[in-house]
């Protein structure tokens, strides 16, 4: 007899069960773990996501304060994947995502200009959180559960969380985290059987300015800039020229990688003092007084170096357990979504 599932239509019920995959649990709900829990569900597999943050997006979440709403972490995405496109042409649609930046200012030898990019750059609409919240919206998360230890017993599964509660039943486990907090998880047999790479950390700051930055000769505006002038720097955005943003002169700065890696134990508020300070180095006119500002760390920022397989995911299919995340294709926002699509693929169509 295949098992009752409510809710499953009958070709459903037996799908489920021939293929013995329909309890699935995924930790990390950031884009990668968002795609395949939303692969799969579309195929009728129970799927439950944990996620040790308070929101969904992990390395996408966005930083709401008294200044106002500021995105840390990615700033846009790109979209060359056709399947990605399709996705992406329905959040945008729904005024889920916008087309964003328009106009990129690059600074080098004291010389600046502005870009128009090519092929269109997009974000979050008002900000990235707004993709991940909905597409985390018809997938049962649950939030504030850092999944602390993962067992496999003849029931299946068991993840247990940081106030020791167990969850249980699960037929397979997807890891979608940094690749050091999934070898974390998973200790020494995940590092014997998969080199999983290390990652780069960046501090990422926000500022509140007075009043609007005047632009350099010859430019009107700027979305976002690329600081190549910069020792410190490599990225800012002005966060009210998102679409659906406040206005107010906002900015986030981004920080070299190797530039983070250095300071990385720092107090936050010298790290930002810092940044704002090579900020002002490299900006070709004054900056207006600042309100407020601060600073905010990614340990786990970026792959060192990605891992090399053509599958874009690690999958062990004997254990009922496999991993994805950006780190196993790029570093990027349409990378994650990849690999966790991939994954759910390859989990439905053995
Ligand atoms: C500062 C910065 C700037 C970036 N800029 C860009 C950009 O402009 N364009 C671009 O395309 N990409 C950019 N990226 C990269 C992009 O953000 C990532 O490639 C992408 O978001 C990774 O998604 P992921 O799902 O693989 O991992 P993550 O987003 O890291 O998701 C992992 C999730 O796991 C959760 N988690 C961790 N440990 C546990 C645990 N034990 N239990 C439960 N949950 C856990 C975390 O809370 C998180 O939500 C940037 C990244 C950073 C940090």
């Amino acid at each position: 007899m295949a098992p009752k599932t409510p809710g499953l239509n009958p070709f459903r019920q037996f799908e489920a069960f021939v293929d013995f995959l329909h309890n699935i649990a995924i930790a990390g709900a950031g884009m990668a773990g968002l795609a395949a829990a939303r692969a799969l569900q579309q195929t009728g597999r129970n799927v439950q996501i944990f996620d040790k943050g308070r929101r969904p997006g992990g390395r996408m979440s966005s930083r709401c304060n008294a200044h106002g709403l500021f995105d840390l972490g990615a700033q846009y995405f790109t979209v060359r994947d056709p399947d990605f496109a399709r996705v992406v042409a329905d959040f945008e649609q729904r005024g889920i995502v916008a087309q964003w930046p328009q106009a990129v200012a690059h600074g080098e030898n004291g010389q600046w200009q502005v870009r128009h990019p090519e092929h269109p750059r997009y974000s979050g609409r008002p900000s990235m959180a707004a993709l991940t919240d909905a597409m985390a919206e018809p997938l049962t998360l649950h939030q504030n559960v850092r999944v602390t230890s993962l067992t496999r017993e003849p029931s299946g599964w068991v993840l247990k969380d940081q106030n020791g509660h167990s969850w249980g039943g699960f037929d397979h486990v997807i890891v979608a985290l940094p690749a050091p907090q999934a070898a974390e998880l998973l200790g020494n047999d995940a590092a014997s059987r998969w080199a999983l790479p290390g990652m780069s950390s960046c501090w990422s700051t926000w500022i509140h300015l007075d009043a609007p930055l005047s632009m350099p000769a010859g430019i009107d505006t700027w979305h976002g800039a690329l600081l190549d002038d910069s020792p410190v720097l490599r990225w800012a955005a002005r966060q009210q020229t998102h679409p659906g943003q406040q206005d107010g002169e906002r900015v986030t700065l981004l920080a070299h990688d190797d530039w983070s890696d250095r300071h990385l134990e720092k107090a936050p508020a010298q790290v930002a003092d810092e940044m704002v300070s090579a900020f002002r180095n490299c900006y070709p006119r004054a900056l207006p007084d600042i309100r407020a500002q601060g600073a905010h760390r990614w340990r786990y920022a970026q792959p060192r170096r990605p891992i090399d397989d053509p599958a874009g995911y690690l999958i062990d299919r004997s254990q009922g357990l496999s991993l994805c995340g950006d780190w196993c294709i790029d570093g990027r926002v349409e990378a994650a979504w990849q690999s966790g699509t991939r994954l759910a693929r390859a989990l439905c169509h053995p």
